[in-house]
């Protein structure tokens, strides 16, 4: 992917602070940072989401996650850690290249999330559940 910008940096054409890599993933800082520590886990290979991982992929990328949130926690003491990952704009993708958001978290440090719960009835849950069960 020629245009990719997370392709490039795994390329090593443009800079990052890169803070780990394995054979499928690279850790480094997020150049936004909305918190010290804020860093993405990118896929080496270009998936734009995470429905275009497979397993091992998969796998790499949450062990990725966790190990460099280990490091956070040591390092910078957070009160918490967000985990965020994003697939499509209208879920708040703005870099088609999938990644994930490992997020140190402080108490008030003005991250927004809102959760807009709407505690269906049970039935609605089984059938959607029974379609995805018949999914996958
Ligand atoms: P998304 O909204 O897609 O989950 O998040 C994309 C993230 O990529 C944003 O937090 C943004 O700050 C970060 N980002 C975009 N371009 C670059 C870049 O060139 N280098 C780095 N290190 N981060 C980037
Ligand atoms: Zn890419």
């Amino acid at each position: 992917m020629d245009n990719c910008v997370f392709c490039k940096i795994v390329r090593g054409e443009i800079p990052a602070t890169v803070v780990h890599q394995d054979e499928l993933t690279v850790a480094f800082m997020d150049i936004g940072s909305v918190n010290p520590g804020h860093m993405l886990v990118a896929a080496k290979p270009h998936v734009e989401n995470i429905q275009g991982m497979d397993d091992r992929l998969a796998a790499a990328m949450f062990r990725t996650a966790a190990r460099v949130a280990r490091a956070a926690e040591q390092v910078l003491h957070p009160q918490g850690i967000s985990i965020y990952q994003a697939n499509g704009k209208a879920a708040g993708q703005t870099v088609f290249h999938a990644h994930i958001h490992v997020l140190p978290r402080w108490e008030n440090d003005g991250m927004e999330f809102t959760w807009p719960v709407k505690n269906p009835p049970r039935e609605a849950l089984e059938k959607v559940a029974a379609q995805l069960r018949a999914a996958l």
